[in-house]
């Protein structure tokens, strides 16, 4: 008989980790970090382990993943993606590798070390050299098939490399889709501009961009594959070994990991970990421990699998990158769009190697979540080399003297009432010409992607609103040399180069305006959006006033919560006095090419079709070329999938050629292109 308390606790258990796999696995947004995932798995394994009797096909242990979500066709996969076991220290791995050795009377083989790269499991199925079906590992059985997200993976070949190999006529790649660091930043900076609240991991938000159900987003993303095993090749001769497939798939065109190792002993396997767990953090992405594996397949097949996790592999996982930390204080950042964004204060400890003096908390309903309170101790934690986190409170350390957060009422930058959209988990401080908004708000208009204002960097826009020459983006229309030279560290030559730029930028496309106003969830693929429906800022104001929104709707994708927040800004009676100051300084609010008969940007001779452009023009830079594209409504995309209309071609134009060749795209080349433009335009391209 098994004591209550275990039958209890092994329970609770299965309930806590299916909540937490369904977080994880389905919602791609886990409430706690793997370590404390992986201590109550630990528990539970060790339950089970000392009480057989308690095993049920359906616990946690003994399955892989979560159910496909809805929304997803689904795909059977031929041969079960499994897990791994794991082992957290060196005597799991030898316990490991003393099994093995046992079960196969004491062979000889190579262990193949290879980085556990953290990111989503998906399967390639090719036939004749061809990617079929892409697909999630899901519950290991059962997949989701992402094929139409996977293919706008730069690094997924089409069609395999057979030049000197013949296309097998079916083959399964496995591997692991992750999502680099630096794009990963560079997606959560775009998100700080534009006052969303920032992904918190790499894997959780390359999952999810995976498991997505509109392919741009995915490839908007720039997501990457190592490929790390053979899956089901039907019937033709496989390779004899792992090492072998891994050498045979990164033949075929597959991103192999060039830092797999073979070895020939447990200690070289070993070495191999602790030089990773080193050098971990120079690698581009994130790892979360080595997987160690018996080489020859044939001993992999008398080794087999028990429940969820093949015996001839193992993860390796390094220990977890958390501290403990005293929570001192919870401050609040204001960001560009005027979103709150509370932030821990910490007691300064190392984590990997770092110092952390502040932490993420996201926003107010995640502090309450997770019952953080200022003076607690609290669990710090570091994710590659993303932004620290604060996992959670060490509860049983409270003295009573911890105070429970609240949100100030009012800004505290300016002091305004904060307001807290229904649809949002952000508070908002809703004045925009709030000191701290305001200067994002004009280091945004002046950047690059947006107005492109070159020599006025953060310190200058600092300066000019700090002596008052600057109260409202419209007002850099009106600076004077005279005022400018008076300025410290202000000559002659960066004076007239300044106002020379910000001349220029007056004849920005209006996408790039509609950026740089810098309208909440108005992003440039969104600004994009507007500028090819509407032919200026009045048309786009008109048809959001008229609805409150709705009609912008229609437009594919912008959502309720974009045509909401574009509706209320140009209901603020302030945002419309600046635009028509930026109208009378003679800042450029509408297309250059307006169609003679509608003002509707619907009617512009490009208007639905979509172009890409690859190789070197002679007659534009490509930037010329796309935004001659764009000011005719037609829209400019990186790469060619379906629903590509026309490829613009110049010299070398490389794999996008023979994507739109496969994909029976229309191919211009730029004699072919220029004339298209001339037939359209009123003002022929010479
Ligand atoms: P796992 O991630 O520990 O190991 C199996 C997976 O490793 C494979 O499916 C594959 O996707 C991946 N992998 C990466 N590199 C590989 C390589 N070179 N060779 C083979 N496989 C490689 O096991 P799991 O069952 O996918 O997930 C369990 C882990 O997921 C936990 O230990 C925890 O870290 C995390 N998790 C966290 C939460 C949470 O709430 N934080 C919830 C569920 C799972």
């Amino acid at each position: 008989m098994v004591d209550n308390h275990v039958t209890q606790r092994v329970a609770e258990l299965r309930q806590e980790i299916n909540h937490h796999n369904h977080r994880y696995y389905v919602l791609d947004d886990p409430e706690v970090g793997d370590a404390a995932y992986d201590r109550l798995m630990n528990e539970l394994r060790s339950l089970e382990g000392e009480h057989p009797a308690l095993v049920t096909p359906d616990s946690p242990t003994q399955r892989v993943g979560a159910t496909p979500a809805a929304g997803f066709s689904q795909v059977q996969h031929r041969l079960p993606m499994l897990s791994l076991a794991n082992a957290f220290n060196q005597e799991d791995l030898e316990a490991w590798y003393r099994r093995v050795k046992g079960l196969l009377d004491d062979a000889d083989f190579d262990l193949i070390c290879e980085l556990k790269i953290d990111g989503l499991a998906v399967s390639l199925a090719y036939e004749n050299g061809s990617l079929i079906q892409g697909a999630t590992r899901g519950n290991g059985n059962t997949g989701e098939d992402v094929t139409l997200n996977l293919r706008t993976i730069r690094s997924i070949p089409i069609t395999l490399l057979p030049a000197d190999l013949p296309a097998p006529p079916y083959l399964e790649a496995r591997g692991e889709v992750y999502f680099p660091l630096e794009e990963f930043q560079r997606l959560n900076r775009e998100r700080e501009a534009l006052g969303e609240p920032l992904y918190a991991n790499p894997r959780n938000t390359g999952a999810g961009s995976v498991r997505q159900l509109d392919p741009k987003v995915t490839a908007s993303r720039n997501l990457q594959i190592w490929v790390y095993a053979l899956g089901d090749t039907g019937d033709q001769a496989r390779p004899e070994g792992h090492w072998e497939s891994l050498e045979w798939l990164s033949r075929l065109g597959f991103r192999v990991n060039p830092n797999n190792r073979r070895c020939r002993t447990m200690a070289e396997a070993n070495d191999y970990y602790h030089e990773w767990l080193e050098k971990r953090h120079d690698l581009p992405y994130e790892i979360d421990g080595v997987v160690i594996k018996v080489d020859p397949f044939a001993l992999q097949e008398k080794l087999g699998v028990v429940g969820r996790e093949p015996r001839w592999a193992i993860a390796y996982k390094f220990p977890a990158e958390q501290a403990v930390s005293r929570l001192l204080d919870i401050g609040i950042n204001v960001g560009r769009t005027g979103s709150l964004n509370p932030y821990a204060i910490l007691e300064p400890v190392v984590v990997s190697g770092a110092t952390v003096r502040q932490a993420s908390l996201h926003n107010e309903e995640d502090i309450h979540r997770k019952d953080i309170r200022v003076g607690d101790w609290v669990i710090v934690e570091r994710a590659g080399d993303v932004i620290p986190q604060v996992v959670g409170p060490i509860v049983e350390r409270r003295t009573g003297q911890e105070k429970v957060f609240q949100m100030p009422e009012r800004c505290p930058v300016c002091g305004t009432q904060v307001v807290k959209p229904e649809s949002e988990a952000m508070h908002r401080c809703p004045n925009t010409s709030c000191p701290v908004q305001f200067f994002e708000l004009l280091k945004h208009f002046v950047s690059k992607g947006a107005m492109d204002i070159d020599g006025l960097g953060e310190q200058w826009c600092n300066i000019l609103i700090g002596q008052g020459l600057v109260k409202d983006v419209a007002d850099l229309y009106l600076l004077e040399k005279d005022r400018l030279l008076d300025l410290d560290r202000m000559g002659d030559k960066l004076a007239t180069k300044i106002l020379a730029n910000i001349e220029a930028s007056k004849s920005r496309p209006l996408y790039r305006i509609l950026f740089a106003l810098g309208i909440l969830h108005v992003g440039s693929e969104i600004a994009d959006l507007f500028a090819q429906r509407y032919a200026s800022l009045d048309d786009l104001a008109a048809a959001a006033e008229a609805s409150n929104g709705e009609e912008l709707t229609q437009i594919p994708g912008i959502g309720p919560k974009i045509a909401e927040s574009v509706a209320d800004y140009f209901a603020v009676s302030y945002n419309r006095q600046v635009i028509e100051k930026l109208r009378q300084a003679g800042v450029k609010l509408f297309h250059e090419i307006q169609h003679p008969d509608s003002n509707r940007g619907g009617s512009l001779p490009l208007h639905g079709k979509n172009f890409v452009v690859t190789g070197t023009l002679s007659g534009f830079t490509r930037r010329e070329a796309e935004s001659r594209i764009k000011s005719m409504g037609g829209s400019v995309t990186s790469s060619v999938t379906g629903r590509t209309d026309y490829l613009v071609v110049g010299e070398s134009p490389g794999s996008k050629l023979a994507a739109a060749n496969r994909l029976g795209t229309s191919v211009l080349d730029e004699a072919a292109f220029v004339d298209l433009l001339n037939q359209l335009d009123p003002e022929p391209v010479s």
